[in-house]
Parts: C-alpha cells; structure tokens; sequence
C-alpha cells in the first residue's frame, strides 16, 4: 500500500488517515492543492475491495476536484475524502459525527460536502463537529433545496449550447437531437431544460419508470441502454458513468457534439485525441458539471442563488476559450482545458 508512488499521487499537499476506535472509522482525506483557496470536495463511502483503491480514488478524485473548482473561477482548491464501508449497513450517526471531528482537525484546509455514498443527514451529523462542511440546507433560504443537481444540469446546458454554437455558428438548440444517458438527478433536469428549448430528446436508462416518465412528459424517444451511444443524434450528453467514450463506442459513435454531466467520461486522454481526429468536438466533463459545486460554494457564503446562476453561466466563456485554443492548435478540447486550469492554479 503507497502514496507516494500511487500513480494517481501529484504533489499533493496532505492525506490524512483518520481512525475512531469507539464508532469503527476509517478514512482518508487527501488535500490536492489549496492555491487558490481551501479545498473543497464529496466524501464518498464505499465498500473498497483494499485500502490501496481507497487511497487511489480519494488521490484522483481530490486532484479531480483542484482542476474543477480552478475552472469555475472559483476561490476553492481540490480535496476528497473517502469513508471505507458499505454505506447500506456501516452508516450510523456516531460514524458521521467521527469524520466531522477529522474534518475539523484540518483546520478549515479542507471542506467536506455530499458524495457518492452520502446523503444531507450524514452531512448534518457532520456539521455537528465542525463548520467546515458545504451543501448544507438550514432552510435558512427557501429557494435553496440543498440538492447541487439542477444547478450542474444548468452548467451542463450552458456548455453544450457553446458547443452548439461552436459547431454551428448560432446555439438554436430547435429541432437538433441530443441523446441522453441516464436520467438520474441530473440527466432529468437536462432533458427539461433541452426540452424547453425545443431539442428532440432520444433517451435511455437501466429504471424503465423514469424513460417512461420522458417519454409522457418531454416526448423522448426511448432505445435501449446499448443503443443510446450510437444513436443517430446530434448531440450525445453521457448522464450516467464513467469510461464510456472507449475504444468500442468511439467507432460507432454518431453524434457530433459530446457534452455530459458525468465524470471522466474519456477512458484515457487518448480518447480525446481519436475524438479530435474523428471531428467530434467535446465540452470536457469537469469544465461543463461544475454547477454542483459552484451551488455549494455559494450556499457556504449565504449569497443568493441567482449569484450562482450569474457564476454558472460563465461556462460558456470558459468552453469557448477551450474550443478556441484547441481549435487554434489542433489539440484534443480535455488536453486544452488542463493546461488552462495549470495555469490557474501551479504557483508562479
Ligand atoms: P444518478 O445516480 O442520480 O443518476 C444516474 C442515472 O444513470 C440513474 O438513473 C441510472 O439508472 C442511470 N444509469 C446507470 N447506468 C446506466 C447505463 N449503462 N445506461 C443508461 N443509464 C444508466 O446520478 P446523477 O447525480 O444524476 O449524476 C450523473 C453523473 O453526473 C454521474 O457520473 C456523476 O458523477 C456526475 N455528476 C453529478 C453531479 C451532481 O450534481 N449530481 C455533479 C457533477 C457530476
């Protein structure tokens, strides 16, 4: 078991293993980079199959999130925390107030917020321990639910519009067909929002209520969870996992536009370069889905949530840069976008 030569370490400033005998905690908190200001990020609680996967993920997810926030312009830095345990039978209050404690012991380097395998309550026992904890909902704001998804749905739908744009010349989503995979959380309030500005949506999802659901209400084309990658659409926006832009689907793949709210949507950079080559142009998942995260910033500094709306719609300034540069240098969008946000953040 490593850190330091885990090929997911980079420079980062601080992992922390964080132990509680009395409630059987067990985690890891890793701070990437705090340059441009603490770090913010999910805790995720999962079932690892060894702590050496444990350390890999919270060391690529914490460097994951340095990258994002620099691309938002926001003055956050890049941190993670995983909890090892099955968050189906391992969770308990006492689990939840432990990790706050660990959190608090950072000394505000680090800000925790909801992931994978955590959910508001979890948070809130958190918050019981230390106030450095984001995305919390004390009702305080009514217009604010706590839920980070609408506004990375947003951030979504401002990115593939630039990217409409940048194909097109004008962003009249009228008539185009985006196919969407997974119409979880933020899948859904994509195809609402691509729906209303009058796109034809071709969707899939392993929960059959929920096509069913886009079918009624959005008038969706529904096809099979093998099918959805290489429908025949304009536009294709990955909703649901990981890795699914590979050396299989980029062969059958129709669409023109990639632009999703998943994460690490490319298997591996390479991918970003056989896109380039196919003149398939792709809004980079970290720079189009930070929505989420500029709503728990926001919500951290009580400003309202058209301040986070005003912030999120400058996406469309940072994907256009991309498009640009990439274009101008005939490099794949992701490869582009990384330097950028480096520039952001490496210190002078
Ligand atoms: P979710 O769990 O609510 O939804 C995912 C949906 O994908 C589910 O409905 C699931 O049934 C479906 N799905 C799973 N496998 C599928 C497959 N093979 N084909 C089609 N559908 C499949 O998750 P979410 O919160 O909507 O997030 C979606 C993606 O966006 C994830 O990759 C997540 O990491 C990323 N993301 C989410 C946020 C956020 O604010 N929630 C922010 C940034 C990134």
């Amino acid at each position: 078991m490593n850190v330091f030569s885990d090929p997911a370490f980079d420079n980062h400033e601080q992992v922390v293993f964080a132990h509680d005998a009395r409630t059987g905690l067990k985690a890891i908190i890793a701070v990437h980079n705090t340059r441009l200001g603490p770090s913010l990020g999910g805790c995720r609680m999962w079932p690892y199959a060894s702590e050496a996967d444990a350390i890999h993920d919270v060391l690529r997810l914490s460097r994951g999130m340095t990258y994002k926030s620099a691309m938002a312009r926001l003055p956050l830095g890049g941190g993670k925390s995983v909890i090892l345990g099955d968050p189906r039978s391992q969770k308990t209050p006492e689990l939840f107030r432990a990790m706050g404690r660990a959190v608090e012991q950072i000394g505000g380097r680090y800000i925790v917020a909801e992931d994978v395998g955590t959910s508001p309550d979890d948070m809130h026992n958190i918050a019981r321990q230390t106030s450095h904890v984001g995305g919390i909902n004390d009702g305080s704001d009514p217009t604010r639910t706590g839920d980070p998804s609408p506004f990375t749905a947003y951030g979504v739908f401002i990115g593939l519009k630039e990217a409409v744009r940048f194909k097109n010349g004008h962003d009249d989503l009228g008539g185009l067909r985006v196919a969407v995979q997974g119409l979880g959380n933020v899948g859904y309030h994509l195809c609402r929002l691509l729906h209303d500005a009058g796109a034809r949506l071709v969707v899939a999802d392993l929960n059959a209520n929920i096509v069913d659901r886009a079918v009624r209400e959005l008038g969706a084309s529904a096809v099979s969870v093998d099918e959805i990658l290489s429908v025949d659409a304009d536009i294709l926006a990955p909703c649901a996992l990981g890795g699914v832009i590979n050396d299989r689907s980029i062969k059958t793949l129709r669409a023109r536009i990639i632009a999703g709210a998943a994460n690490n949507q490319l298997e591996s950079d390479r991918h970003g370069q056989m896109l380039l080559e196919r003149g398939i142009l792709y809004a980079p998942d970290y720079v189009i889905n930070a929505g989420g995260v500029v709503e728990v910033y926001y919500g951290r500094e009580g400003k309202p949530v058209s301040d986070t709306n005003k912030h999120i719609e400058g996406i469309a300034d940072t994907t256009r840069e991309i498009f640009k540069r990439a274009a101008a240098e005939n490099l794949p969008t992701g490869f582009v976008a990384d330097r950028i946000a480096e520039e952001r953040f490496a210190p002078r």
